[in-house]
């Protein structure tokens, strides 16, 4: 990546904060896009040498993509990818989504504002602009992002800062991302969005709870594949 090269050839001009963020999105794309696959050990120094960095901004990324849920620490052997989810714990997931996000979207609902509605509506369309992606792994883990963006956009005006936290904690759009890297979401995905701002712009609450609860239905149909 550009930031780490201009480290590279002129020594200090970069920040180190710049550093690690660009190191930290380096390894996550690989996680992302299972280059570096689940269960993989992640070894401190052949990361460095290999991006031709310090260890330095290699742990401070890890301990970030750590707290991210992407990479696991255990003592003695160091770090390794995060295994991908497990069939039953992705049913769960899904219902616990199912339990919180479909009534965060009637909240969402009774309380938007003109103001609100057009965030919500912007991080809709950032799913579907920017530039042609160079290859299908940056395309996904862009996706992945703008995808929890949308979502946490709702959960904001919803307002209510446990279940917000709750579903935040389960950081479920990188293990998703993983999970559906083979197939094709983003369309349909984006059909179902639709749907739910036309609930929103409405005023419609019932309309948006269902929305939700069919988008999040229709998204656990579409990667129940990965287990088949
Ligand atoms: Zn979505």
């Amino acid at each position: 990546m550009a930031i780490a090269k201009d480290r590279d050839q002129k020594g200090g001009f970069v920040r180190p904060s710049s550093i690690a963020a660009s190191i930290h999105e380096q390894i996550y794309q690989r996680i992302m896009s299972l280059e570096i696959p689940p269960g993989a050990r992640i070894p401190i120094d052949g990361l460095a040498r290999e991006l031709n960095v310090s260890q330095t901004p290699v742990r401070e990324a890890l301990t970030r993509l750590e707290r991210e849920g992407l990479v696991r620490k255990a003592h003695l052997i160091g770090y390794s990818a995060s295994p991908q989810l497990t069939h039953k714990e992705f049913d769960d997931l899904y219902r616990f989504r199912l339990m919180l996000e479909p009534e965060s979207a009637r909240q969402a609902c009774l309380k938007l504002t003109p103001d609100t509605l057009a965030r919500i509506e912007s991080a809709a369309a950032d799913m579907e602009k920017g530039e042609q992606p160079v290859d299908r792994n940056s395309r996904y883990s862009r996706f992945a992002r703008a995808d929890a963006h949308f979502h946490d956009e709702i959960l904001k005006v919803a307002d209510n800062k446990f279940v917000r936290q709750a579903l935040n904690d389960q950081h479920i759009h990188l293990h998703i991302f993983r999970l559906m890297f083979h197939s094709r979401v983003t369309q349909e995905a984006l059909e179902e969005h639709e749907r739910l701002l036309a609930a929103f712009r409405a005023g419609d609450a019932d309309g948006a709870f269902q929305a939700m609860h069919d988008h999040i239905e229709r998204s656990r149909d579409r990667l129940a594949a990965a287990f088949e």
